[in-house]
């Protein structure tokens, strides 16, 4: 049995992510905590395992903590800064052995289409990215779009600029840039979590796009995670670290017309 404790618990992921340990017949939850309580509470219910939902403040509290105590970690909380990264990979050297996994997106369809935007990005001059999501998030972009415009962005080394004659704007009209590539947030009621990677080259675009329609959808993610950060030690970024998709390699291979 591996003992998780859920920080950030009554939060829609945190919620979520607390009722799948429950149903996993190998994991048993020992402790779900909230704003107010220390995160030392993980360690003192003594988890093997951390999940953390909450905010981009609040995780580096459960990082330092858990690392500290020999938990491993398994982070979906966004917002991270490469900052922010560097000191998680600090407090990892100094505890060898422990594993800590941030995904910024724990849907496994979510992880397909990075990888399949990686893929096409140096077969295209033009790329743009739109992501969506409630308006109750509180970072933007979306991690995932960040990820996403970091991988496109190196698989697109050596290329030209995308093309851009923009030299009047309306501060923010296009969007962030990340990488030399251009993100844009769309936040509304009724969405859940949502992206489109556009495409363009001479007479054509290809739009890669992927919608997580309800929460459930990063469950198995984050179990997977669970099961495996033990087996990961220091810092792993991405779910892709832990996912064997080589064999796809195959599918995206470009294919000679007949
Ligand atoms: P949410 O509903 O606002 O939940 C956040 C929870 O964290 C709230 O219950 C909040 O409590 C709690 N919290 C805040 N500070 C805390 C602290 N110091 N200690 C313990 N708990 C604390 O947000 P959400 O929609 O669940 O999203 C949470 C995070 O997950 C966001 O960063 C979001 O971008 C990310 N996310 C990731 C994925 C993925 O696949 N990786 C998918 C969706 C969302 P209060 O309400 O009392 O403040």
């Amino acid at each position: 049995m591996i003992k998780v404790g859920v920080v950030g618990s009554k939060g829609r992921m945190g919620q979520a992510a607390a009722a799948a340990v429950r149903q996993a017949p190998d994991m048993h939850l020992v402790a779900a905590i909230d704003l107010g309580v220390p995160p030392t509470a993980v360690a003192e219910a003594g988890a093997d395992v951390v999940i953390d939902f909450t905010t981009p403040d609040a995780v580096m509290r459960t990082l330092r903590s858990c690392i500290g105590h020999g938990i491993h970690c398994v982070v979906g909380t966004t917002g991270f800064t490469e900052a922010r990264l560097d000191q998680v990979r600090g407090w990892c050297a100094e505890n060898p052995g422990v594993g800590v996994l941030i995904a910024p997106n724990f849907s496994i369809g979510a992880v397909l289409m990075m990888r399949l935007a990686a893929k096409a990005a140096p077969y295209f001059e033009s790329v743009e990215i739109i992501e969506e999501h409630h308006p109750s998030k509180v970072d933007a972009p979306s991690g995932t779009a960040t990820l996403t415009a970091q991988l496109v962005s190196q698989a697109r080394e050596g290329m030209d600029p995308v093309p851009d004659a923009t030299t009047q704007e309306v501060p923010g009209a296009r969007g962030a840039v990340i990488g030399g590539i251009h993100v844009h947030s769309i936040r509304a009621r009724g969405l859940v979590a949502h992206q489109e990677v556009i495409f363009g080259g001479p007479g054509e675009t290809l739009r890669i796009r992927h919608d997580s329609l309800d929460r459930e959808s990063f469950m198995p993610g984050v179990l997977l995670g669970v099961r495996e950060v033990g087996n990961h030690p220091g810092l792993a970024v991405g779910l892709s670290n832990y996912l064997d998709l080589s064999s796809h390699d195959e599918v995206v291979a470009p294919v000679e017309p007949r």
